[in-house]
């Protein structure tokens, strides 16, 4: 599943950057119609969120398997290196 999320995050982020992109070619063109454009990269915004909170909140410790909300080398619950 945390593999999944993390290819859906690398997927919108490419396709957030490629619809900035062209939004900034369209502006470029003096085309202002890159609603569509828009609407991918909000739709790609909040995935890339969701996707971040969702790998952070299922971090979970090896040893006590106690969600760890901080990236940090040792869990906050048991003490054991992550
Ligand atoms: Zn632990």
């Amino acid at each position: 599943m945390k593999k999944i999320v993390t290819w859906i995050l690398v997927i919108s982020i490419c396709v957030f950057v490629i619809s900035w992109g062209v939004i900034g070619l369209k502006i470029y063109d003096g085309n202002y119609d890159f609603q569509t454009e828009a609407y991918i990269a909000l739709v790609c915004f909040i995935v890339i969120f969701s996707s971040i909170i969702y790998l952070r909140f299922t971090n979970r410790c090896p040893n006590c398997k106690k969600i760890v909300l901080i990236n940090g080398k040792y869990c906050s619950h048991c003490g054991k290196e992550l």
